[in-house]
């Protein structure tokens, strides 16, 4: 491992902004880049929630995707974790939406609910100058189908929601299609895979025939991109090369367990550090998840836990309380991989390496947000070893033995 130099070597200083600005594209032809919010034909009411919300200038992926995207074309972005491309759509949606009509113009799909409410929350800020009306459609319990319906009902300008609730509201009739111009779906490669495919296929018989599309992810495989052409029509690409997908803030390393009984005390000894500010630790199963906090805790370590399995009540109080920072250690499963968005997060340990290469992108994008620094901490067993190469060469990075200070470089 780390025999491979990295192909950007280690330039860039500790802290620089990296938005994004040093990919190279592959964009269609005509693809214009656009520097500043205020170029973009924005309205001025939904500019001002941009400025106050704190984007300043665009990024590279934002410079450009939104003209497209406000220009009604469908479209398909790829740009690294962290980027900025959550924000994008968000922004595009409060644009392309007519708040004079109380109907629901654009739909935005993600694989989980917190990713979900999260954009719903991002539209709301930033469309907050221009009273545009934005609605969660995501299951979890019983009460909140109440709350669907009323809100629905009430008339909402986009919706932003998991495929199961959004099919089923959709189907009681109670979330209108007819007026739906722009389809999101964020995280597209998760959600155009076995599991959400078939959901999405059912909501996307409901919507009107005159639909553009739009895909983002920072992964995007090509049996992914390939079926794109079923219900897209001339998407403009923009697509990053995958040995650009990983952030250079990000320095990645290894830790050799050798054994799985040997991770537990490693991570004991990474306690420290990992409190420095806020951590985010991956286990392949909610059962491993469970144990390693009951033994965490037993050790007297103060670790918060969250998976797919827990009342939504209880995640999205988990949610709250690693959002507010008043929890620093929270110990997950892949449920957190893609999408959550949380500043303060500087490290990234993989207790168990991801099940595939596209995880691990979104594992490691949890920390470095915007050109933050972040580090990730990989456990690695005498098995593990050829997976780590492999995501070595794929992604031409390279990840080092863990240092000694490596709590200096959080
Ligand atoms: P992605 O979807 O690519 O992972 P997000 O849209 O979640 O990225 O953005 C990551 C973080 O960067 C968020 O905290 C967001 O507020 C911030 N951000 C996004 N765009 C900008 C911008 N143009 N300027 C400053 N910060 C931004």
């Amino acid at each position: 491992m780390a025999t491979r130099a990295s192909r950007r070597g280690s330039g860039g200083g500790a802290g620089a902004m990296d938005d994004g600005a040093n990919l190279t594209f592959e964009t269609s032809p005509g693809v214009e880049v656009v520097g500043s919010f205020d170029q973009m034909g924005i309205r001025d009411d939904l500019l001002r929630g941009i400025y106050a919300y704190g984007l300043e200038k665009p990024s590279a992926v934002q410079q450009r995707a939104v003209l497209p995207i406000i220009g009604g074309r469908d479209l398909i972005a790829q740009a690294q974790s962290g980027t900025g491309k959550t924000s994008m759509i968000s922004l595009a949606v409060c644009q392309v939406v007519d708040t004079t009509v109380r109907e629901v113009q654009a739909l935005i799909l993600s694989p989980t609910r917190e990713l979900a409410t999260q954009t719903e929350k991002l539209m709301q800020a930033i469309g907050q100058f221009m009273s545009v009306q934005v609605h969660a459609c995501v299951g979890g319990n019983a009460n909140s189908i109440g709350e669907d319906i009323r809100k629905l009902e009430h008339g909402v300008h986009a919706v932003s929601g998991t495929p199961g609730r959004v099919r089923d509201m959709i189907k009681r009739g109670t979330l209108r299609t007819r007026s739906i111009k722009l389809l999101v779906l964020d995280e597209a490669d998760e959600m155009l895979r076995q599991g959400f495919k078939e959901q999405m296929y059912e909501i996307y018989r409901y919507l009107p025939a005159e639909l553009q599309v739009v895909l983002v992810s920072a992964t995007l495989p090509n049996d992914i991109l390939e079926i794109t052409s079923k219900f897209m029509t001339d998407p403009v690409r923009i697509l990053v090369k995958r040995d650009e997908l990983t952030s250079e803030g990000i320095k990645q390393f290894f830790v050799a367990v050798e054994k799985e009984e040997w991770k537990f005390e490693t991570l004991c000894d990474l306690y420290d550090t990992l409190t420095i500010t806020q951590a985010v630790i991956f286990c392949n199963t909610k059962r491993k998840v469970d144990w390693l906090t009951e033994r965490m805790r037993t050790n007297n370590f103060t670790v918060s836990a969250m998976h797919g399995d827990m009342p939504q009540k209880e995640r999205d109080a988990i949610m709250a309380d690693f959002r507010s920072g008043a929890t620093r250690v929270l110990i997950t499963t892949d449920m957190w991989a893609r999408g959550l968005d949380v500043q303060q997060v500087s490290l990234v340990v993989n207790y168990d390496l991801p099940n595939n290469r596209e995880l691990y992108i979104h594992r490691i994008g949890r920390s470095g947000r915007f050109g933050r620094k972040g580090v990730v901490i990989n456990f690695v067993r005498k098995e593990d070893i050829c997976i780590l190469r492999d995501i070595e060469q794929f992604y031409s990075t390279q990840i080092d033995e863990m240092p000694m200070n490596v709590a200096d470089l959080i």
